[in-house]
């Protein structure tokens, strides 16, 4: 199983490999910069070449750079959406440098112009960008608090089928959840993915974020819990590891570390609660 965790970059990209070999995973994700600032990635071709190096000799891959937080590609401010465009080109050109296949990105809030504005924001705004060949952008599913837009799998299908550019989807298990899916029982497991397979389509699903959720579902609130220990808890987790149309879905967690707890914990057990 492809499965890893949301790694640092400190010190070089390239360290990267060794993080996520230490902790046991395959595959991973990555921020370029630190994502609570808009700043660009800053990656030398030395390291770029260690990374690529490091990821084709020793891990399966694949790897996701996550975007910045700050991007907001439905909101209705002309500098906010260009500053976004920019940073959002600047994340998919390093990924065409490092050899990553995808860049993950959250949709953003409208923040007051409306589910259909945003959306259509959205789409035009990643219509602008020119998105190197071998790399795909990833709308990530939300947990829909405020005016974020992206709880709803329509939300996704709608922009994917407004985006000229080809899109795919990563769904986060405790946004989703967080959102109103269920995932806390093998039933509503089956049911959401079923649901996801007939408003988007399954094989438009590159990534799942591996999360579990320290908040009910339908709450909206997006806090993450360690594997098995929050609310979607060890039934609904051990229902999506073991999905038969979620098998070969590359898994990245982006779980706390906390009590003790960190990555090496959660991946393994991911690793026991996937049956042969
Ligand atoms: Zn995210
Ligand atoms: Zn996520």
């Amino acid at each position: 199983m492809r499965v890893g965790a949301h790694v640092s970059i400190a010190g070089g990209v390239d360290n990267a490999v060794e993080r996520q070999l230490d902790v046991g995973g395959n595959c991973g994700q990555i921020f370029t910069h630190s994502p609570q600032v808009w700043r660009d990635p800053d990656i030398d071709d030395g390291e770029a070449e260690r990374f690529r190096a490091g990821t084709r000799e020793r891990l399966d891959g694949p790897w996701v750079i996550h975007s910045s937080y700050l991007v907001n590609l439905c909101t209705p401010k002309d500098d906010l959406r260009a500053k976004s465009v920019d940073s959002m080109q600047k994340e998919v050109d390093a990924a065409a440098q490092l050899g990553v296949e995808y860049v993950n990105v959250h949709l953003g809030a409208h923040t007051g112009a409306g589910t259909e504005r945003g959306l259509a924001n959205a789409a035009s705004a990643l219509d602008e960008l020119d998105v190197p060949d071998g790399v795909t952008v990833l709308v990530e599913s939300d947990a829909g608090s405020g005016t974020k837009l992206g709880g709803d799998f329509e939300h996704l299908a709608t922009v994917l089928e407004a985006s000229d550019q080809d899109l795919d989807v990563c769904l986060d298990t405790a946004h989703a959840f967080a959102a109103g899916y269920d995932l806390s029982t093998a039933t509503g497991v089956e049911n959401a993915v079923r649901e996801f397979d007939d408003v988007i389509g399954l094989d438009r699903l590159k990534c799942v974020h591996l999360n579990d959720s320290k908040h009910a579902c339908g709450t909206n609130k997006d806090e993450h819990a360690h594997i098995g220990e929050g609310l979607i808890g060890e039934e609904g987790m051990r229902a999506i590891v073991n999905y038969p149309d979620l098998r070969d879905v590359p898994l990245v967690l982006e779980t706390p570390n906390e009590d003790g707890k960190g990555f090496a914990w959660n991946i393994e057990r991911v690793r026991e609660l996937r049956e042969n």
